[in-house]
């Protein structure tokens, strides 16, 4: 299965669950980029929280 990865707006390159920051103050979890706080479409988040370097 190919690895989802996302380019945020402040060009980091979005892999795996750590670089990704949980927003849970909403009805649902968001999940923001966690070096700028750009949320990430849900889901590519959905995706890259399954995602762990091995
Ligand atoms: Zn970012």
């Amino acid at each position: 299965m190919a690895s989802t990865t996302y380019r945020c707006v402040c060009g980091a390159e979005l892999r795996f669950r750590q670089d990704l920051e949980k927003d849970e103050s909403g009805v649902y979890p968001t999940w923001k980029c966690k070096d700028c706080q750009t949320p990430v479409p849900g889901k590519i988040g959905e995706r890259l929280k399954h995602q762990h370097p091995s």
